[in-house]
């Protein structure tokens, strides 16, 4: 008894030991991590494994076998390289490590984000001064401030209805002016970055160009705020990603939209994902918005959907509204008319959950 007493001392001391030593390992491998980066070095280093592996069996004297020795440094290898990547997500722009405080986006006299909850409504796509106008009255009378209205549509066919351009973006920076609201539209070129300067106060990355690299690098160069829809079916990593691009390049005035991804469901027209909601107030500092119309596709549940995101901590609700959304150009199922949309902002307004 006394001798497995003692044999068991040995084995804690060794363990302490074993512990000591793999975390000055951990160290050493980290500051390594550190530098590499510095120097825009890849972090694993095939040869240099192989090379630690062989003078590891060369010095081998048992009882493990080389192959076991291989395999338990192989997972210590392992392990030291996942530090290496949590280190390098740690330092992400967009992450609440690197920033406590939330960021604020601010487009003329509208703030998203912060103490502030925001309504954006609008058409899907717009049409006419006729139909912006009435969406903008409609807005203004419910004290909505942001209007949004797509003039580059991005559509799944090409037969469908593209948008109107340049004059859709003209028209929108007319009516806004004209009842003093804020507008967003989407921008799917880089090269349009300055027509948007031009007529739009916010831009909008749409779900298809969330990972268009090149956009998300000429959004970071501008200094307008910029909305960025999660992709289709784009993990929150994914999503993270590309907004550090934007950020990355200098322009931190940007705020992210859950617009549902694509699962098997059929009865919504995507999935609403409210996990993103916490996840990313958690991991970002960045406004997280929740678009409740395309994420569901339908107009019958907009309203607890809506209560669902802010009760999860959403900075803000978009909203897709028309005045006469049958004869709509894009998304006619989706679009709830001028009295719904009334009847939605009381019921979001009176829920009390636009007050932090
Ligand atoms: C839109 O807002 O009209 C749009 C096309 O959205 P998404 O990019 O989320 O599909
Ligand atoms: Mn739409």
């Amino acid at each position: 008894m006394d001798r497995l007493e003692t044999l068991r001392g040995k084995l804690d001391e060794v363990n302490l030991k074993l512990l000591e030593l793999l975390n000055e390992r951990a160290g050493i491998v980290r500051e390594i991590g550190e530098w590499k980066e510095e120097k825009g070095m890849a972090k694993f280093d095939p040869i240099r494994e192989r090379e630690m592996l062989e003078t590891l069996v060369k010095h081998n004297r048992g009882p493990f076998t080389d192959d076991q020795v291989k395999h338990l440094f192989k997972q210590i290898f392992n392990v030291s390289l996942g530090l290496q990547e949590a280190g390098r997500k740690k330092e992400l722009l967009v992450s609440r490590k690197r920033r406590q405080e939330d960021t604020v986006v601010h487009a003329k006299h509208v703030a998203i984000g912060g103490p502030a909850r925001t309504l954006i409504a609008g058409p899907c796509s717009v049409e006419s001064y006729e139909q912006l106008r009435a969406v903008a009255a409609a807005l203004k009378a419910v004290g909505v401030q942001v209007m949004r209205g797509g003039a580059f549509k991005p559509r799944t066919s090409p037969y469908d209805f593209q948008g109107l351009g340049v004059e859709g973006l003209q028209m929108l920076k007319e009516v806004a002016d004209e009842f003093g609201l804020v507008t967003i539209s989407e921008i799917v070129h880089p090269a349009h970055m300055e027509l948007a300067e031009r007529y739009i106060d916010m831009i909008q990355i749409g779900a298809r160009n969330m990972q268009n690299f090149e956009l998300l690098k000429a959004a970071g160069e501008t200094r307008m705020p910029v909305v960025l829809k999660r992709g289709i079916s784009a993990t929150m990593e994914e999503f993270v990603l590309a907004a550090e691009y934007i950020v990355s390049r200098g322009n931190e005035q940007v705020v992210l939209i859950e617009r549902g991804i694509r699962t098997y469901e059929r009865w919504t027209r995507n999935t609403l994902d409210i996990s993103v909601v916490p996840i990313l107030k958690q991991e970002t500092h960045l406004p997280v918005l929740v678009d409740v119309s395309h994420s569901t596709g339908r107009k019958d549940i907009l309203v607890p959907c809506a209560k669902a995101a802010l009760a999860a901590g959403a900075d803000g609700i978009m909203v897709e509204t028309h005045p006469d959304p049958q004869t709509a150009l894009s998304d006619a199922d989706q679009q709830i008319d001028l009295e719904q949309f009334r009847a939605f902002c009381d019921a979001v307004q009176q829920s009390g959950l636009l007050r932090k």
